[in-house]
This record gives C-alpha cells, sequence and structure tokens, in this order.
C-alpha cells in the first residue's frame, strides 16, 4: 500500500465517475504527487456515468489547492471489442437480474482484466509506476474479477509482460459502502461527502431524476440499493 516513498511518484486512477472511483481519486490526490485519470468508454449503454468524470476532477480540484496542482491530464480509452463481445446488461437493452449462477447480468467476462490492462500499458507510456482502482472484494456483488488474488496475480502478469515496477493499489479491496464513504469524509471532510452525494453516479439504469439522501439514482437497481445501504449505516455511524 501506499507509503511516504510515493510523495514523489505519480499515479494513475481508473476513474469512471462513480462513488468508488472518485473516492479512490481523492485517496491518490492525497498521497502522489501527480495524478493523471484514465476512463473507458466501451459502448456502455448508459453514457451518465462518463459525463460526470469531467465535472468530478474539475470539483475535486476546487476542493483543495493541493489537490488542484497534483490533477494531471485525463485520458479516455476506446474498447469498442469489449461492448462486441459481451451480453449483459449494461451494453445493451436487458433487464438487471441474477443469473442462474449468481453473478448479476451487468457481469462483463474479464472487464476489470482489460481495463487493469490497458490501463497499464498507458501508465507504461506516461512514466507512471502506480495506478490505483477501485475494486473491492467485500461488496463485490460476485464479480471475480474484483477479488485480491485477482488482482495480485494480474500485477505479476504485467509485471513481467511489460518489465516494469507496477504496483496496483486498491484502497477499497477490504472495505465496505459505508467505510467508502468514511474514507471520502477523511480524505476531504464534508465537503468531499456532499460532492460525492451530489455529482457522482452509480445508478445502472443511468436514472439521474430523483434525489436521495445518497445522491441520483432509481432506489431500486442493486448499485443503487448497495449504494443506499451503505450510506444509511455511514450516517447512523455518524450519530
Ligand atoms: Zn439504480
Amino acid at each position: 500500500m501506499a507509503s511516504d516513498h510515493h510523495e514523489s511518484a505519480s499515479a494513475l486512477v481508473l476513474f469512471s465517475g462513480g462513488q468508488d472511483s472518485t473516492t479512490c481519486l481523492a485517496w491518490a490526490l492525497s498521497r502522489f504527487a501527480r495524478v493523471e485519470t484514465v476512463g473507458f468508454d466501451y459502448g456502455q449503454r448508459h453514457r451518465v456515468e462518463l459525463d460526470r468524470r469531467a465535472v468530478l476532477r474539475e470539483a475535486l480540484a476546487k476542493l483543495s489547492p493541493d489537490w488542484a496542482a497534483r490533477l494531471g491530464e485525463d485520458h479516455t480509452i476506446a474498447i469498442e471489442a469489449l461492448g462486441a463481445i459481451s451480453d449483459t446488461a449494461l451494453t445493451r437493452e436487458a433487464e438487471i437480474a441474477m443469473r442462474e449462477d449468481g453473478l448479476p447480468t451487468t457481469f462483463v467476462p474479464g472487464r476489470n482484466l482489460l481495463f487493469l490492462t490497458f490501463a497499464a500499458a498507458l501508465a507504461y507510456r506516461r512514466g507512471v509506476n502506480d495506478l490505483v482502482a477501485g475494486m473491492c472484494e467485500t461488496d463485490y456483488s460476485g464479480y471475480p474479477d474484483c477479488r485480491h488474488e485477482t488482482i495480485r496475480a494480474l500485477n505479476r502478469a504485467l509485471t513481467l509482460g511489460m518489465a516494469m515496477d507496477l504496483e496496483i493499489h486498491t484502497p477499497l479491496m477490504w472495505i465496505d459502502k459505508a467505510a467508502t464513504w468514511a474514507l471520502a469524509r477523511d480524505l476531504g471532510g464534508e465537503s468531499l461527502v456532499s460532492l460525492i452525494v451530489e455529482e457522482t453516479h452509480t445508478c445502472y439504469l443511468g436514472e439521474r431524476g430523483k434525489r436521495f439522501d445518497w445522491g441520483y439514482g432509481c432506489g431500486e437497481c442493486p448499485a443503487c440499493r448497495l449504494r443506499a445501504a451503505g450510506w444509511e449505516k455511514f450516517a447512523a455511524s455518524q450519530g
């Protein structure tokens, strides 16, 4: 995990515009001297999350002069092939439900492996040795590519295969959604929590019409329910 020697280093954050990756971006901005971001366009059915990215980067920079000075370039990588080979509820009109194997229909096989591999190639070209990503084993909805073991194995494969000193940081790996809200508060206070509530997007249905305590969404899909439950637990712990 990050320590003081990273203070002078650069990081590349996998940044989708959701709650988790926004918290990861704040985490990176608190630790690394220079922080770049990368987003992936793979033909998502809903563009709203990708559209949040620029808004969030600008808002994070406004929260802190240090963060503004550290925030570097943003990159977008189009991976159309992922949409073409996937048949999931995120990329076409299909009901979001649990499949017979226990995985939600939002599962895109190997998506995070591809994202991290593209990000590592970009990091190599940018001279960056640290990747930051929001994978989480605690609330991972059964996504096997979010598991700690998967990330460690891929980290080793990328280090060997690209002959680079790469470290993949996953600050959310062992914490739940309530602790992710608490981490945001620790990193950026109430103003960061408010920013994440107002500006990040999590809803699978691409819904931003309804405003709940925890932000905008449909309130019904698995992503909204997970976000809402985490918020309730966080709010209760605040007293
Ligand atoms: Zn929703």
